[in-house]
């Protein structure tokens, strides 16, 4: 990156740093006809770690929303749609599962479903390079000289802050990479755009306020997803809902939605054809370690881990039965 360009973003981060999370998305989404080249090239990401709920804490799943905004129109402002359904049916949708750790979440039904895409079981090495590939995408694939594209990362509430405690279990932290433009927080933007008074409303609450129903919200890839779009209908309210009549912009089947319900919205980006992540694979048993069949399918079933089964923690005990020995993620006693 040359010098001129590296103090362009120091100016640029230090200015997104002072204007609330909502503005910044604002800006990005293409409403504002002020934003800066370098953050019209950007793309948003959103990351949704899950970690297994005992110590010690391992990444089990990772779910992952890119936006690209450039791609899109010539990176000219489009008209959301409805619900802004256009601008999220360009959301690309991911959830990997760490083959490794996949049986500490699991229970004898397996695990949540995930409905905006294909679930892929990867290793940790494989996710670190999708990561890293995502947080690298080149300026112009043509000129390596021109740089890598701006990454304006965000998350939901305290999983990001988590992450850096949990470090060691997986060493990503987007906040650390010169590429990431601005952290943004999924949770605090409904408050900022006053959906809520409330900064710490879960998924459920908040996609309420917008006649979202919630479903497997545990799924890390459905929690990356339902983020993604409560970010962007909180922060686009007055260009979806606003009207002469609804000057509040009190979300609903008004203004430029009124033609449909979000929850069609919603339920037609599941329908939506989504391209499966380009790692992993895309059948598993965590089980046995088989890319023959699914978990549920195996025939392996009565195995049970003989080092979990007589572990002192009592949830490892329970957790026995969805992994053989060898497929264990804790070493010898
Ligand atoms: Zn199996
Ligand atoms: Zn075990």
């Amino acid at each position: 990156m040359s010098k001129s360009t590296s103090a362009k973003l120091a100016t640029l981060r230090n200015a997104l740093a002072a204007l609330p999370d909502k503005d910044v998305l604002h800006k990005y989404l293409g409403r504002s006809t002020t934003a800066p080249n370098l953050l019209r090239d950007a793309v948003l990401v959103v990351l949704h770690r899950k970690w297994s709920a005992h110590p010690p804490y391992r990444l089990t799943e990772l779910g992952i929303t890119t936006y690209d905004r450039s791609s899109i129109n010539q990176g000219q402002p489009i008209m959301a749609g409805p619900h802004a359904e256009d601008l999220l049916r360009k959301v690309w949708c991911l959830h990997l599962v760490i083959r490794s750790t996949a049986h500490l979440d699991a229970t004898a039904t397996g695990l949540d479903p995930f409905h905006f895409g294909t679930t892929v079981y990867v290793s940790q090495e494989e996710a670190l390079v999708l990561l890293e590939h995502i947080w690298h995408q080149p300026m112009d694939e043509q000129n390596e000289d021109a740089g890598y594209r701006l990454i304006i990362y965000m998350s939901f509430g305290s999983n990001s802050s988590i992450s850096r405690v949990r470090k060691t279990a997986f060493d990503f932290d987007p906040t650390l990479l010169d590429t990431t433009v601005a952290s943004l927080d999924a949770q605090i933007i409904p408050q900022q755009s006053k959906i809520t008074r409330h900064a710490d409303a879960d998924f459920a609450y908040l996609l309420r306020q917008f006649n979202v129903p919630v479903y497997h919200s545990h799924n890390s890839g459905n929690a990356a997803m339902y983020a993604t779009i409560v970010a962007i209908l909180s922060t686009l309210r007055f260009e979806l809902y606003g009207s002469l009549q609804n000057a509040k912009a009190k979300p609903g089947r008004v203004g430029q939605s009124s033609s449909k319900s979000a929850m069609f919205v919603v339920q037609s980006l599941k329908n939506w054809p989504t391209p499966a992540p380009p790692v992993g694979v895309e059948v598993f048993c965590w089980r046995c370690g088989s890319g023959e069949h699914g978990f549920l399918e195996c025939h392996n079933a009565d195995l049970k881990c003989r080092r979990c089964e007589c572990a002192v923690q009592e949830w490892r005990r329970k957790n026995a039965g969805t992994h053989m020995e060898g497929s264990c993620a804790f070493g010898p006693r």
